[in-house]
């Protein structure tokens, strides 16, 4: 997860108000089904990247008892076994300012992978090969190697990987695994050409060799969901004959489809050349807030595209199915959480959190990375897109789904119970009766459905404002039992005529010539049309040949006080006579008179406080009588509406 920019701006444009759900709350125990036959060694790992400049920025992190501790402590207390960490070739400008994302060079790593193995944390090197974030839509090449042919490039790219990793070495850290690059999706290091990517790589996994003979060599890829991508990616590495021990992907389940997929192809990969696979980044909200005030990719836009809620329980599950999947895939060895303990720097303000985000890089960019990404991160810097992912809360104590990565491999025996809701969507018109659902989904802390039954808050004063507020989306709070829930009411205008626009021809509608009118017919042409692009047509050519009624009949209304209304545009027609009119059980029981005068000039003729008995008919319609000014006379007739009047 590196383009975190782009994907606030994909992601405000998915506006779906689908099964988000409100968290239930409380400290309950998290519910973890255990994963069958999960090796003692199964890679669980965490990315903590940001870690140091999270402290310098002021963060505190907390054991399960409420303690102050070491965050690297916590998570091997927790059952995680590897840290994973991003290293950047130098971000930095030349005055020596961080770009931000926790200005993640060998230096910070080596801290980190000293502070990890403090607690038997091993490390997993990530190494962009860039001097700032490398995803599949950036892949920088590091300033001091832009000037460089391949194969100085190469040579420095060899060199820089061993010295790294001997820094770690000596800092003490337990390199157990290293990245040839990140998210490598067909560029890497400025390079796009896959001979030259892999020429670089090639040189990567030769200094990783050397330096760190019992490291994994790992190839990290994403979307997986891109049919044939990772084959591809597979027999290009095959082909070239690079020598790598693992293929690892990212796994976000908001885009990167099932985890079914995710296992058929990685599976494909582990089998057809014998190689390990893992999910190297993934990743789950737990809450929709956020924290820092710098918004987030993931947020309530997304909720219609989600399995698992946007709760503690929400996030431990989608986890443990993620460690699922990766441990029954051939070959699979590990899974690692990105970004565990990315959280706020604390704040009460924007201005206040940004001053920190400058300062010690604790925020996606600093405006100092604009010396090298000045499109990108030189424009959007600013603080944490992840915050409401993390495995920490804001005040930095662990949350209760930090255990699942012990309670994998035992289960834990908390009580399924309901953890949230989804939302109910409805439709309903502005006139008509609001029906709100009886039952709602409710998610359970095993991730199962049950249906509950739900009461609705649904005040007058909201009503009021459903009905007069036009065609919005409310929302109605409610309870199931003591879990707050919602209702989207999409509020409808409709129409009790059938095709009152004329936009299905005259469909519904009755046209009785009294004079012979040359023309009289619905004419498909938008610019003579009220709205939609049809309407009723009249013409004749000669005078005193216009004259004709244009209604329809509406069976099985409800008892009750309803509105018509019609509207007429035309020309030359003398002296005339124009109405609309409302007849019940045939009988005319109001007209209201309509002029024509020139062409765009449309009148409309309303009636109002019509009122129906139970069982009575209604018929609503239009007369026009034109005597035609030294000829015929011509006009447009559309729009009729029929409505309750509220
Ligand atoms: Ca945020």
């Amino acid at each position: 997860m590196k383009k975190l920019l782009v994907w606030i701006m994909t992601l405000s444009m998915l506006c779906s108000l689908g099964t988000f759900a409100y968290a239930a709350g409380g400290e309950a125990p998290i519910w973890v089904e255990k994963v069958e036959d999960l090796p003692e060694d199964f890679i669980l790992g965490v990315d903590a990247s940001s870690v140091i400049a999270e402290e310098e920025s002021g963060v505190t992190y907390y054991n399960f008892a409420g303690e102050e501790q070491d965050v690297f402590a916590t998570l091997a207390e927790s059952g995680v076994t590897h840290i994973r960490v991003r290293v950047w070739n130098h971000p930095y400008d030349r005055d020596g300012h961080g770009y931000g994302g926790g200005n993640n060079d060998i230096e910070k790593a080596a801290q980190i992978g000293q502070r990890a193995a403090k607690y038997g944390l091993k490390l997993i090197v990530d190494f962009h090969y860039s001097d700032f974030w490398a995803d599949p839509g950036k892949q920088m090449v590091p300033l001091e190697w832009a000037d460089m042919d391949l194969a100085e490039k190469t040579e420095a790219l060899y060199a820089y990987t061993g010295e790294s990793l001997e820094k770690l070495n000596e800092a003490g850290a337990d390199v157990a695994m290293v990245q040839l690059g990140n998210e490598t999706t067909g560029a890497m290091c400025g390079e796009t050409d896959w001979d030259n990517i892999l020429t670089l790589m090639e040189a990567g996994s030769r200094a990783v060799r050397e330096q760190c003979p019992d490291a994994l060599v790992a190839v990290h890829f994403t979307n997986p969901e891109r049919g044939g991508a990772y084959a591809d990616y597979a027999r290009r590495l095959d082909e070239f004959g690079l020598d790598y021990d693992v293929f690892a992907s990212s796994y976000y389940p908001y885009w990167h489809g099932t985890l079914d997929n995710l296992s058929s192809v990685l599976g494909q990969v582990a089998e057809t050349y014998g190689k390990k696979v893992m999910v190297m980044e993934t990743s789950y909200a737990y809450t929709m807030e956020d924290t820092d005030f710098n918004g987030n990719t993931v947020g309530e836009d997304l909720s219609g595209v989600k399995y698992y809620p946007f709760t503690v329980q929400g996030q431990a599950n989608e986890v443990r199915d993620v460690i699922d999947t990766a441990a029954h895939t051939a070959n699979g060895i590990g899974v690692v959480y990105w970004e565990g303990a990315w959280i706020t720097v604390g704040g009460a303000s924007r201005e206040e959190n940004a001053a920190l985000w400058e300062a010690h890089g604790s925020g996606w960019a600093s405006s100092y990375a604009a010396a090298y990404d000045p499109n990108d991160a030189g424009k959007y810097y600013g603080g944490c897109a992840v915050d409401n992912q993390t495995l920490f809360d804001a005040e930095g104590q662990p949350l209760p789904s930090l255990r699942v990565f012990e309670l994998v491999r035992t289960g834990s025996d908390a009580p399924i119970v309901p953890d949230a809701a989804e939302d109910a969507i409805v439709t309903a018109d502005v006139n008509g009766e609001i029906v709100l659902p009886e039952t709602v989904s409710v998610i359970m802390t095993d991730n199962s459905r049950q249906d509950v039954p739900v009461t609705w808050e649904l005040t007058d004063e909201l009503e009021q404002q459903m009905r007069s507020g036009g065609g919005e989306t409310f929302e109605v709070p409610g309870k199931a039992g003591d879990l707050p829930v919602r209702c989207f009411v999409d509020m409808v205008e409709s129409d009790l005529l059938v095709n009152g626009g004329f936009e299905d021809g005259d469909v519904g509608w009755t046209a009785t010539d009294l004079a012979g009118a040359d023309e009289l017919y619905v004419e498909d042409k938008a610019t003579d049309s009220l709205t939609g692009t049809k309407h009723f047509h009249f013409w004749s050519a000669a005078a005193n040949s216009v004259e004709f009624t244009l209604e329809q009949t509406v069976e099985d209304l409800t008892a009750g006080t309803y509105e018509y209304a019609i509207s007429i545009m035309g020309g030359d027609s003398g002296e005339s006579e124009v109405y609309a009119y409302v007849k019940i059980d045939g009988e005319m029981t109001a007209q209201a008179p309509m002029s024509i005068t020139s062409y765009g000039e449309w009148d409309t003729g309303d009636i109002g406080d019509i009122e129906l008995a139970e069982g009575q008919q209604l018929t609503v319609g239009v007369y026009v009588k034109c005597a035609g000014a030294g000829g015929g006379a011509w006009g447009k007739i559309d729009d009729a509406t029929l409505k309750p009047q509220g």
